[in-house]
């Protein structure tokens, strides 16, 4: 039972979920489970600076895409914040947003994958994101946690231990492979639900002359 002083947990996961698959969902549910998070909401980033100049699919089919797969999770949610906010999409503005939103009762846990965190330094804002929230890095395949043990006393030393790594299943899956499966005719089935399968193959995603994909940046 909650009293009114009672901290709540909320986890916020970005990704381009272009498209979403079992790695992002296992990530998500492992660090609810072992970090009491509330709930996680997914957040599909609207135009990713990292991302300058790169394929990317539409944002409303990539949003599609998130809310069929999360939606059998009751707690998981997706928000529009990024997709709906002009101009680049850097983490700090939706930290800042999830933070005016949810107030000061409420600790926010970004989570991301290792290999995502060892850029963090390049983040827009890093030592105030640092203050402003949690940070959960899960490694995947071929990540070695000595690699990032080595990296952190380059963080700003107010914020470092804010980063907390975890280990998931290891679920050698990308969206990258997935999209490059669709336009070779390999098979995407057990990558990623089936409800995005067959999004992806009803709309015609991925085919490398398809018009729902442009470049951005
Ligand atoms: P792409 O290949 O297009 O970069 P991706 O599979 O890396 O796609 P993103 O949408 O870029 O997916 O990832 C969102 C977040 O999920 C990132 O922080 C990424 O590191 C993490 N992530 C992606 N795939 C996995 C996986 N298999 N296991 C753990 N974390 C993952
Ligand atoms: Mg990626």
């Amino acid at each position: 039972m909650k009293t009114s002083t009672s901290y709540q947990r909320v986890g916020i996961m970005g990704g381009t979920f272009d498209p979403i698959h079992f790695g992002h969902l296992v990530t998500a549910e492992a660090a609810r489970c072992e970090f009491g998070l509330e709930k996680v909401i997914f957040v599909p980033t609207g135009y990713p600076p990292h991302k300058k100049g790169c394929l990317i699919t539409d944002a409303e089919y990539r949003y599609q895409m998130t809310v069929l797969a999360t939606n059998s999770n009751p707690f998981f949610e997706v928000s529009r914040v990024e997709i709906d906010r002009p101009g680049y999409s850097y983490t700090i503005d939706t930290i800042d947003e999830f933070s005016s939103f949810y107030g000061s009762k409420t600790e926010l846990f970004f989570i991301t994958g290792a290999d995502a965190i060892l850029e963090i330094l390049t983040w827009k804002d890093v030592d105030r994101l640092l203050c402003e929230c949690h940070f959960i890095a899960a490694t995947r395949p071929g990540f070695q946690l000595s690699r990032f043990e080595e990296f952190r006393p380059k963080l700003p030393a107010e914020g470092r231990h804010r980063i907390h790594l975890i280990e998931v299943p290891a679920l050698a899956i990308s969206s990258t492979d997935i999209r490059w499966r669709v336009r070779n005719n390999k098979p995407i089935k057990y990558l990623l639900p089936e409800s995005v399968e067959e999004h992806i193959y009803a709309k015609g995603l991925y085919r490398i002359h398809s018009s729902d994909v442009y470049e951005k940046g």
